[in-house]
């Protein structure tokens, strides 16, 4: 799997992305069909396949390093807001078999960038049960 990932790829230099951080573990680039100017996916340089199978102490840097990006977002970009985003798994629309954060940031007016679809389920007592009994 590392030998064909397309982020272990950019994380060993092997093909071309936008850098916009990178220190020994970690590594953020620019997202190649960005939802919005400045679209930006941060991973662990490891090859971790979803957020469940992330470390924690490389999970909390990781999420330290995506604030940081926002505040650069925020000066750099005048970005006004940001989604962060972690798809895990195929179900949920995750593509790239490589945990990865994606920050989007948030500009006046920029439309339905990122939306939650129809309301589905609203048993919300049901729900409660299963989860906490
Ligand atoms: P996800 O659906 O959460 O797995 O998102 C994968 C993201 O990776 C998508 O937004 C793609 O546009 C992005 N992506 C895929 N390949 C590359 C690449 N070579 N460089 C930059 N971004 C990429
Ligand atoms: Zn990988």
């Amino acid at each position: 799997m590392k030998d064909t990932c397309v982020f272990c790829k950019i994380a060993r230099g092997e093909i071309p992305a936008k850098i916009v951080y990178e220190n020994s573990k970690i590594i953020a680039f620019l997202d190649i069909n960005p939802r919005n100017e400045g679209h930006t996916l941060v991973i662990p340089k490891a090859h971790y396949q979803s957020l469940l199978d992330m470390p924690e102490e490389i999970l909390s840097e990781l999420l330290i390093v995506a604030k940081e990006l926002c505040e650069k977002m925020k000066n750099k970009l005048q970005a006004k807001g940001f989604n962060l985003v972690i798809n895990i798994g195929k179900v949920a629309g995750q593509e790239v078999p490589h945990f990865h954060l994606h920050i989007i940031p948030r500009y006046p007016d920029d439309g339905e960038v990122i939306k939650f679809g129809e309301i589905k389920q609203k048993n919300l007592e049901e729900v409660y049960h299963k989860l906490c009994e």
